[in-house]
């Protein structure tokens, strides 16, 4: 009889394909990836099953088996279809995103070992006229004291400067070294974390670690982390991608030695080596951002997951899970704890504490023994503001200075100005693909939209009456930049966005500078908020607080207390105390006052109970549907017969345009869902994942949206 395996395929349709076994080829093990042609193309996809039940009659044969026996080991594979089912999403997609690279090109799964470069042990040669070596053996040692020639080029050295550096022998190549740095003694609240999680029997338990900022909640990893390593268990770590920095990287390493990387930049080798390390047993630790959540372990024995609130755990399209829920689904499957660490936990997480399924550890205090910053609102109704700094701003900023402090000026809004208008006409610069403004680049002379990419040059005359009286209205970082050089001339002063992360040298020297100590100002986005750490500012500037608070999305007064909280953080964690002042135009506004007078715990509550009262997460459950096409009637009358054909056991709102409704020449509309229970609502998914949608007409399924916009 001839044999037929079920294939998942990189598609975007619900079902597996029927492929006959050659006769010539051994079946493949479930799990296995094969070459199988499809339409007009050949694909790499996984073998779901063997001779499944009502198999196709006449199926084409399959061309290749690629692996002997499964890549995945059974956890990944079940999980595989969880995710299938939980997100309704293709299952051949969910393996397109679960799988490294190079596992879905077909290439053979084999480590091939990255060169790596270490500071050698002889003494540093006289690089006095060699600026970019020098600079180069600071970034080794910001690393741990080493990194792979991919990432020393990639932070902007070349092959050339490596190769003079091994010559003169301060660097050589070399494995991965143990370096067992000394642990400090423990804060006494982290000692009571620590002993919490020793104290704890086998098996599956979610714990929220939320210590304040500062309060040393790596250590608290890092302690749990060696018990777990002791026991000769393997620990995944998941930080967001803007704070899996070389130093945080070095942190581990100094520690524990191997531990290896996965973020967005690594090649499909490099990530295929780490993926391969760790489903293999040899790697220890996994640092990693979103996507390492997917990572085969032969023994895992703890997850970390840093920053649990933080919004890049939420992949935003295709597949879009959360790496902080798949975290615990993990944790859970693999009976084994977990630990979810922020200063400013997401309110999901506070809500299963206060429904007893999570335990709560506080570290209430920072570990350095430094007060917490106190945090002031300066109120600027009447007052002008300079490329967007108030007087008053602009005299704490100055009597910082004075004294040596450093000051970080937070801004979530790069370029110049946000508005660019006539003066004559009232013409605004728009995107002409998007509802949405151009923001105005000084520097680069350009008119740039934020949300499809779209740019064109700045226009000296008005294009709709021909005036040159144009004028920039508002003020981005780069402005506020131009700002304080004027006003602070000698300060040194650095600006951090996603325009100067481009320019990866002048950052650098930049960074080393303000690590020096040396007084000056860093102005930046919620770049600045985290990753970097800067020990001796004394003051931190919020120079507009209120857009957050005033968004159309239910999410959006949270998330802007987290980062007012985070960025506040930054302030005064060496010996001198921190000061934040915060800009605003509405200083009555409830959600600011509660979270400056009651911290973020009074505000989490308050906030809570709002979300309970509007019937929203997460207090209930909610998934999005959303659809987009060129024209905006179709979009909507499809999530209208949607909308028709759901059970009536939950509640759908809408179809309502989406906050921006044209965004890269499509019309976008989404229709809420929201059930008290997660049966209903996934029930009511599944009614209508597999209806078709009409030519033209792109729709997906976001289920526990991170925003509602
Ligand atoms: P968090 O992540 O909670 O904001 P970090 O883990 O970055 O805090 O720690 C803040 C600072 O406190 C770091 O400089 C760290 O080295 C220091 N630190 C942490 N634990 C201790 C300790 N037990 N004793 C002394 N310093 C500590
Ligand atoms: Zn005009
Ligand atoms: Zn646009």
């Amino acid at each position: 009889m001839m044999s037929v395996v079920r294939i998942a395929v990189p598609v975007p349709l619900p079902q597996g394909f029927d492929y006959a076994v050659p006769a010539t080829c051994l079946p493949p093990a479930v799990g296995a990836r094969v070459r199988v042609p499809f339409r007009h193309r050949t694909l790499v996809g996984i073998c779901i099953e063997a001779d499944p039940k009502n198999a196709h009659a006449d199926p084409k044969p399959l061309l290749e088996v690629l692996d002997e026996r499964s890549i995945l080991p059974a956890d990944l594979q079940r999980l595989a279809l969880w995710l299938a089912d939980y997100y309704h999403h293709p299952l051949g997609e969910v393996f397109a995103t679960l799988l490294p690279n190079a596992a879905l090109k077909g290439l053979p799964l084999r480590v091939r070992e990255e060169e790596i470069w270490r500071r050698s042990d002889k003494a540093a040669p006289d690089l006095s006229r060699a600026e970019r070596q020098r600079a180069l053996l600071a970034f080794l040692e910001r690393s741990g004291g080493w990194a792979s020639g991919k990432a020393i080029r990639a932070a902007g050295f070349t092959s050339a400067m490596i190769a003079a550096l091994a010559r003169k022998g301060a660097i050589e190549p070399d494995e991965r070294r143990f370096d067992g740095e000394r642990p400090p003694p423990l804060t006494a609240d982290q000692a009571a974390a620590v002993a919490h999680y020793r104290g704890r029997p086998a098996g599956f338990s979610p714990n929220l670690l939320e210590g304040v900022t500062g309060s040393g909640k790596t250590e608290v990893y890092l302690r749990a982390i060696g018990d777990a390593l002791k026991c000769g268990r393997q620990v995944l770590v998941l930080v967001p991608e803007i704070a899996l920095t070389p130093q945080t990287l070095a942190r581990f390493r100094r520690r524990y030695g191997a531990t290896e990387v996965m973020h967005s930049g690594l090649s499909d080798q490099e990530r295929l080596n780490a993926w391969l390390r760790c489903r293999d047993g040899q790697a220890r630790i996994l640092i990693g951002t979103r996507s390492a959540v997917f990572t085969p372990f032969r023994r895992l024995g703890l997850i970390v997951v840093d920053e649990e609130h933080d919004a890049s755990f939420k992949q935003q399209d295709r597949l879009r899970y959360s790496a902080r829920d798949l975290a615990v689904k993990r944790a859970r499957d693999l009976g084994i704890p977990l630990i979810l660490g922020s200063a400013t936990p997401s309110l999901e997480s506070l809500e299963n504490v206060s429904r007893g399924r999570y335990r709560h550890q506080l570290l209430s205090q920072r570990a350095t023994g430094a007060p917490m910053p106190s945090m002031h609102v300066l109120d600027i109704r009447g007052h002008p503001l300079r490329e967007g700094l108030s007087q008053p701003l602009t005299e704490h900023i100055e009597r910082h200075l004075d004294t040596g402090g450093q000051v970080l000026v937070f801004l979530n809004r790069r370029g110049y100005a946000p508005v660019y208008l006539c003066r004559d006409c009232g013409w605004q610069a728009a995107c002409s693909h998007c509802d949405a403004r151009l923001t105005l680049h000084q520097g680069r002379r350009r008119l740039a939209c934020h949300h499809c990419g779209a740019e064109r040059p700045v226009t000296e005359a008005c294009p709709s009456c021909g005036s040159a009286r144009l004028l920039a209205v508002g003020a981005g970082t780069e402005r506020t930049e131009a700002g304080l050089r004027e006003r602070f001339p000698d300060a040194s002063l650095i600006r951090i966005d996603r325009d100067t992360a481009r320019s990866h040298r002048r950052l650098e020297e930049g960074l080393a500078k303000i690590g020096r100590g040396e007084p000056g100002i860093m102005i930046g986005t919620q770049m600045l908020a985290k990753g970097h750490d800067f020990p001796n500012i004394t003051m931190v500037a919020v120079v507009n607080a209120d857009a957050g608070f005033l968004s159309a999305d239910f999410k959006a007064p949270e998330r802007t207390a987290q980062l007012l909280i985070q960025v506040a953080g930054r302030a005064g964690r060496a010996s001198r105390p921190g000061e934040v002042w915060i800009q605003t135009l509405q200083p009555g506004n409830p959600a600011l006052r509660r979270l400056i007078e009651e911290g973020y715990a009074g505000f989490a509550h308050h906030e809570r109970s709002i979300r309970r009262r509007a019937g929203l997460p997460p207090a209930r459950h909610m998934a999005l549907l959303r659809a987009a096409a060129a024209k905006p009637a179709a979009p909507a009358a499809f999530l209208a017969k949607l909308k028709a054909q759901l059970p009536n056991d939950l509640e759908a709102l809408g179809p309502a345009p989406a906050h921006m409704q044209r965004l890269a020449d499509q019309h976008r509309f989404q229709l809420m869902l929201l059930a008290d229970r997660r049966g209903p609502l996934h029930r009511g998914i599944r009614a209508v994942a597999n209806v078709p949608a009409p030519r033209g007409v792109r729709w997906e399924i976001d289920v526990d949206p991170a925003d509602a916009l």
